[in-house]
């Protein structure tokens, strides 16, 4: 089959049963891939009302049509299931190269259900699978585990997909880790596999991918890696990576800084793009990537890869730490034990700012690492009270101390590092988004007229609709400049069929929507596209866009044209005419 496996791998940890079924060809045209395949899957798999960390619930891992081959910056692959963090349904993805050898070795996605009596790991090695004990692994950080695991299968060649103890402790916002600095950060998916004692999966694969004319495929991509990867809208990510972002954010005065107080953070040099270069020891590319992002750092004895540029806001601007070493020590911890670095940053954030306006002290202070580093292994572990309690993450932290005037989240996820009161499209993209504060969804950034309301919200539909279907490509963000053209170029000469730009973006809002459809199942209504307390009424206190709030009436009117542009109701449901455009009228 062009492109595509065609079989996707089964496993009940219950019943200790693997199967194949073929993959579902009647899907690929509506959801091609990755997001909107395995959103597609999820959806026919479990109830809305689903609790995500029960034995019922499942996770759908799938790759995408161009994964595995050479078309740049597509080795991405997802999960996509019911996010224990904010009860919405999610999507999270990573590079790196696991996707790519799930496929080599036959396999479109993974389905996982049920719950295994003991610590378990999934071992693949093309068409021989097995499930096989864990439990010498229980309580191991993701760096030993991924050894352990390639050991096992006896190939340093294999790939990884692992949890750490925060996984195992069912922490929320528990990520999955890849290649040591590579995860699936955003929603929890670590505590998903911890739910099913599942603490990783190893994949060896030694196939490869079929297209329909070779020579064609192999042309279109040498073009479009010389026309529009390898160009000046895409470089900056080779030359500096993602921590050039924190001068640009900086500039524009939307870099959280003290929990979400200031727009600028004025020691930013110590985590800016010239520190990162300072301490750069090389380049890392996922697999089929010719941009290499990833920078090796070092700082006496620090190393690793990144950090990038969230963790530098949010574990760095927005604590007040501008030691980049220990940003570094801090970013480290959290891939190892298994945390996302946003989520994990953002709620000791708060914790530094109740402490400060004397709300609590957790013994965690705007500016000093000591504890700022003891804490994350007491989150992963859960092995103190302030430990147990920021596990909770930062909305839940907020309620237990009366605090929803400090936090910054949506649908109970944390604030990524773009502030909306200087940039109102960020507020309406973390509001609407279907996994709470997101800034993958929709990026309006560097848009021209910052607080224009309604060409901001124009923005947001645009960008949630065109990243879906990119997702679902499985192509990487910072491929900026690609087209619905350019991908259905690409689809068309790899699978000798013709594909157009008009269904690749139907295709992107069908996906959007029936996260929409997804999320109103589980309960989800209008209220909770909203923004919080702080952004709505607290100024911004430093930078260009000091005293400005994203107010309840700018709010309201960009949500309600949002509705409107998406062919919503003012409740926010889909209406028929829109479902049966998008052929959702039926599910
Ligand atoms: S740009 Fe970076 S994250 Fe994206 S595919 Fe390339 S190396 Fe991976």
């Amino acid at each position: 089959m062009n492109l595509y496996a065609g079989k996707i791998l089964v496993v009940d940890l219950t019943e200790k049963k693997i199967s194949t079924e073929p993959l579902r060809e009647d899907w690929l045209k509506d959801y091609w891939g990755c997001w909107g395949l395995a959103l597609r899957y999820y959806w026919q798999l479990v109830s809305p009302e689903i609790d995500p960390l029960s034995p019922q619930n499942a996770l759908v891992i799938m790759t995408g049509p161009f994964c595995g081959t050479l078309v740049p910056t597509t080795s991405r692959f997802c999960l996509v299931s019911k996010s224990p963090q904010t009860g919405t349904v999610f999507e999270t993805n990573t590079g790196g190269a696991f996707g790519p050898e799930l496929k080599f070795a036959g396999y479109d996605g993974i389905i996982i259900k049920g719950r295994a009596d003991t610590l378990t790991y999934l071992k693949i090695q093309d068409d021989q699978v097995s499930l096989e004990s864990a439990e010498s692994l229980a309580g191991k950080g993701i760096f030993e585990t991924e050894k352990r695991l390639k050991s096992a299968l006896g190939s340093p060649e294999a790939k990884t997909l692992t949890i750490g103890p925060a996984g195992e402790n069912l922490v929320k916002y528990a990520c999955i880790g890849t290649e040591s600095y590579r995860q699936m950060g955003r929603g929890g998916a670590g505590a998903l596999f911890g739910s099913k004692n599942l603490k990783g999966i190893v994949c060896r694969g030694t196939g490869n991918i079929a297209v329909a004319d070779m020579s064609a495929f192999l042309k279109k991509i040498t073009q479009h890696k010389e026309a529009d990867v390898l160009t000046d809208a895409n470089l900056w990510a080779s030359t500096d990576g993602t921590p050039i972002l924190v001068e640009a954010m900086n500039e524009i005065g939307i870099l959280p800084t003290r929990n979400f107080t200031y727009g600028v953070f004025d020691n930013k040099d110590g985590i800016n793009s010239d520190a990162i270069k300072a301490a750069k020891r090389g380049d890392r590319a996922c697999s089929s990537c010719p941009l290499a992002c990833g920078k090796f750092t070092h700082i006496n004895g620090a190393e690793m890869e990144g950090p990038e540029y969230e963790t530098l806001c949010l574990a760095g601007s927005n604590c007040e730490i501008a030691d980049l070493e220990q940003v570094i020590r801090f970013n480290r911890l959290c891939d190892d034990f298994g945390l996302d670095t946003i989520s994990c940053g953002n709620t000791v954030g708060l914790a530094m700012e109740l402490a400060e306006k004397g709300r609590h002290d957790f013994g965690l202070r705007f500016g000093q690492t000591k504890a700022y580093l003891e804490v994350v292994s007491e989150i992963a572990l859960r092995s103190t009270q302030r430990g147990k309690e920021l596990a909770l993450g930062a909305k839940k932290l907020a309620e237990k101390y009366q605090a929803l005037d400090l936090v910054a989240d949506a649908k109970s996820m944390e604030y990524p590092a773009y502030e909306p009161r200087g940039n109102y499209g960020m507020g309406l993209a973390y509001a609407t988004s279907e996994r709470g504060a997101c800034h993958l969804r929709a990026f309006t950034a560097f848009s021209d007229a910052p607080l224009d309301v309604k060409k901001q919200t124009q923005k947001v539909v645009d960008g949630q609709n065109f990243n879906a279907i990119k997702w679902s490509m499985c192509i990487c963000d910072f491929w900026g400049s690609v087209t619905h053209e350019i991908m259905a170029e690409l689809l068309t000469a790899a699978l000798g069929v013709a594909v157009t730009p008009d269904e690749l973006a139907l295709a992107g809002e069908r996906i959007w929507n029936l996260t929409r459809l997804f999320n109103l199942g589980a309960g989800f209504t209008s209220e909770d596209d909203c923004l919080p307390e702080k952004i709505m009424n607290q100024p911004l206190e430093k930078g260009p866009h000091a005293g400005n709030v994203f107010n309840k009436e700018n709010f309201e009117t960009s949500k309600k044209l949002y509705y409107q542009l998406r062919g919503w109701d003012d409740k926010g449901i889909p209406s028929q005419e829109k479902l049966t455009q998008l052929g959702l009228n039926h599910l």
